[in-house]
């Protein structure tokens, strides 16, 4: 993408000009100022010189005595000074004038360089570098052209981003190539009476892509493109984010058709309050109010498209979203199975793959993650590669990548005890079968037990064969009872519980809390929704509107589904005990299990031995770990 910027002098450059003045100065003047020269002599000399009369003029300063002679032209001595009382004695005696001290008189050049051109040279440099600064506080440019706007302008993609690299979000490409066919034909659509849409506004979640397609249809639509961010309107000084906003626009109608993209909009798009004056930002409401009196202003006709991009569209302010302002809203949204497993196609382009790779299997893991995140795992598992020296990324690096995007690093230092490692084996295990003898769970895909720098002890990975959209109550149940198996699994094995559980009882909470809250799955409430969601895309809070009684009822509804879930988990595990204490043993062994290990041993008859051996070591008391 070739970017037109206006070229800055460097600041080197004023150096350079700086030294050829000194370099001046040195060849031409100084060689002047040293002519008359200054032969220095020893007091005797003196002395000596004015017994004889040779001296006529004598000045003393504080550290030394300058005399000259009475030859044509005077020659000027200089000697050092010498405690000597009777000196004025003997000077007056030899018709010295001794009164004025001798002054060497600056050359004219250098009086004027003195005084004139050095500070003038001086303030210039000063408010040249003062300028640069406040340039730099007020947004990169130079302190004459504050209201100017520094848009990039992508002129034309050579090297540029395609849809092709914009992988799954086919709605969004759709929708938007609608939008650069437009600029290329506005015949065919006016013919119609159709009119583009002014604004397009793509919303989603972060790391979705949103920015990468604004890039793309910059790429695909060969009209210039001026691309700039929202907080690149907000200004040091009042009223400049409005004069930004204004001449971005000028720019734009004079190059029309044209895209003009203003990423994270939301910066300057924030809701206005009602309260103005009391705390509200009057620079950002300006820079606004410009932004909605522009967009009015030019028509459709005219071949200005706007595009914007926001993670937060709930905290728009409603008129930038009204028709005939940002109409057409575009959902980019975290991508689904097929979805990630052509985002992951796209970027192992970039690296080198070994041929057993199955990225399929990788996406499935990697519920939830969004393009970013999957663009991250590829180059974390071809880090990793090289990391061990190899020179391809295998199927390995690709799991642990995502093991570390879900749960952080290995931790190589931290040693557990025996104890506790069992102790988390048995509660990872628990998880593993409450989830996988529950008919609607999903498989396991991994389990492990060794410590991550997250702080996890180990982590049951689930993962669903196919992206789940509804989810039942029965299907939250089962997951709240797999969260609680773990803790189900150290009670019934140890008769006690330890923190491990913290997180999976957080979790288990929040769900069972949304379904009474939220998704109206308590027969109490019925459909009544008492929480509000404060933030779409970025997983914010809820705020709960309710009465406090109601509140109390919530609490003791949430408390009895965990306990409920928890007793299911806890007599799933005692009907399999025995099995719990296999594959809780082998996972003791290896640290790391796949989902099929773990689904073999499940499904094989039990090995009762081995699994009884284990056991009896376990049901020993351990007075050193009871303590907590
Ligand atoms: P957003 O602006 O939505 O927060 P970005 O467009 O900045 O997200 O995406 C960040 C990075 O994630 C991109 O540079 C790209 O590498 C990767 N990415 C995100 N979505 C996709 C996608 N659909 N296809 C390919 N890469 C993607
Ligand atoms: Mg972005
Ligand atoms: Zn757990």
């Amino acid at each position: 993408m070739k970017e037109v910027k206006s070229p800055r002098k460097p600041l080197i450059y004023y150096y350079v000009i700086i030294m050829l003045a000194i370099m001046l100065i040195n060849a031409f003047v100084m060689p002047r100022l040293m002519q008359r020269q200054i032969i220095e002599v020893p007091y005797s000399e003196f002395l000596k010189k004015l017994e004889s009369g040779q001296i006529s003029e004598v000045s003393r300063d504080s550290y030394q005595i300058v005399f000259t002679d009475r030859s044509q032209p005077p020659i000027i001595y200089k000697t050092g000074l010498m405690e000597d009382p009777g000196l004025v004695d003997k000077m007056q005696a030899a018709g010295v004038t001794f009164t004025s001290p001798i002054v060497e008189p600056a050359s004219p050049l250098m009086s004027f360089i003195m005084s004139w051109l050095l500070p003038i040279g001086f303030m210039v440099l000063m408010g040249r570098l003062f300028s640069k600064r406040l340039a730099k506080l007020g947004g990169g440019m130079n302190a004459m052209q504050l209201g100017k706007s520094n848009a990039k302008i992508y002129i034309e993609s050579e090297t540029g981003i395609s849809f092709d690299d914009v992988a799954g979000q086919d709605e969004a490409k759709e929708a938007l190539s609608e939008v650069v066919d437009f600029l290329h034909n506005p015949a065919k659509y006016t013919e119609v009476g159709a009119v583009m849409p002014k604004g397009v506004l793509l919303v989603g979640p972060p790391g979705t892509g949103k920015t990468l397609l604004a890039k793309a249809v910059a790429g695909e639509s060969k009209v210039p493109f001026f691309s700039i961010s929202g907080s690149e309107f907000v200004e040091m000084f009042v009223g400049m984010g409005a004069a930004k906003v204004r001449d971005l626009f000028k720019q734009a109608e004079e190059k029309a058709p044209c895209i003009v993209f203003i990423d994270e909009i939301d910066t300057i798009g924030k809701r206005r309050e009602s309260t103005a004056g009391l705390g509200g930002n009057d620079e950002r409401e300006q820079t606004l109010n410009q932004l909605l009196s522009e967009m009015d202003g030019f028509d459709g006709s005219k071949g200005v498209i706007i595009l914007a991009a926001t993670n937060r569209p709930e905290i728009l302010d409603p008129a930038l979203t009204r028709p005939g302002r940002f109409d057409r809203r575009i959902p980019v949204e975290l991508p689904d199975l097929a979805g990630r497993i052509a985002i992951l196609k796209v970027h192992a382009k970039k690296v080198k793959l070994a041929s057993n790779v199955d990225l399929a299997r990788a996406a499935r893991a990697a519920v939830g993650a969004s393009g970013a995140d999957l663009a991250n795992l590829i180059n974390e598992a071809a880090l990793r590669a090289v990391r061990h020296g190899r020179k391809t990324v295998s199927q390995e690096d690709l799991e642990e990548s995502i093991d570390v995007i879900v749960a952080g690093y290995e931790k190589k230092d931290r040693v557990m005890s025996d104890k506790e490692k069992k102790i988390v084996a048995y509660h990872e295990v628990g998880h593993a079968i409450v989830a996988a003898l529950q008919t609607n769970a999903a498989p396991v895909h991994k389990i492990t037990i060794i410590p991550r720098t997250s702080g996890a002890l180990g982590f049951t990975m689930q993962v669903e064969e196919e992206d789940r959209y509804l989810m039942s109550k029965e299907d939250i149940e089962n997951k709240i009872a797999t969260l609680t198996g773990g803790r189900a699994a150290e009670e019934l094995v140890f008769s006690s519980i330890t923190t491990g559980a913290s997180n999976d009882i957080e979790k288990a909470t929040q769900l069972a809390r949304a379904m009474v809250t939220r998704f109206g799955m308590a027969e109490e409430f019925g459909m009544v929704a008492f929480d509000q969601q404060q933030n779409q895309y970025l997983g914010g809070g809820y705020t709960t509107n309710c009465s406090s009684e109601t509140q109390s009822k919530i609490d003791a509804l949430t408390v009895s589904i965990v306990k409920e879930q928890y007793d299911r988990a806890y007599k799933i595990l005692e009907e399999n005990i025995s099995k719990l204490h296999e594959i809780s043993y082998a996972l003791y062994e290896s640290e790391t299990m796949t989902g099929e290990q773990f689904m073999d041993i499940l499904a094989r008859p039990a090995r009762l031995e081995e699994a009884k051996e284990f056991q009896a070591e376990e049901t020993q008391p351990d007075s050193s770990f009871r303590s907590n």
